[in-house]
């Protein structure tokens, strides 16, 4: 029997099936992680009533969306904080804003009592409030 090396045109061929088929696992991926996300989120948006944990905003009224919530990393995610409602909050994005600019401290546990404290520029300290839940 004589083997057939196969032609540059086969090996083209398979290694653009190869390419197709790890993008595809990379967007399946990316698609899995996105909706793992989302649920999170709507565990954290329940478990904080749909309000702003910081300010008690909400981001409904009368069924409509308003603004969007954000799902704070009590530790951030840079620091190895984990993806899980334990560590999320619900924050309206101007709190969220103001919490990673310094101007806003965000402590304790989400799934129990968060402490927060708002600071001016100088760091100086305004006001101190609890949330519980
Ligand atoms: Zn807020």
């Amino acid at each position: 029997m004589r083997l057939i090396k196969p032609s540059r045109l086969d090996r083209a061929h398979k290694q653009r099936d190869r390419q197709i088929a790890k993008r595809a696992q990379k967007r399946h991926k990316e698609r899995m992680l996105r909706y793992a996300d989302s649920l999170v989120r709507e565990i954290v948006y329940k478990r904080d009533h749909g309000r702003c944990r910081a300010c008690g905003k909400s981001v409904k009224l009368h069924g409509h969306l308003l603004d969007v919530m954000h799902a704070h990393h009590v530790i951030y995610r840079s620091a190895q904080g984990s993806d899980a409602p334990s560590n999320r909050l619900s924050t309206c994005a101007s709190c969220h804003e103001a919490e990673h600019q310094g101007l806003l401290w965000m402590k304790g546990q989400p799934n129990s009592v968060m402490t927060f404290t708002r600071v001016d520029a100088n760091g100086r300290i305004l006001n101190t409030w609890e949330s519980r839940v």
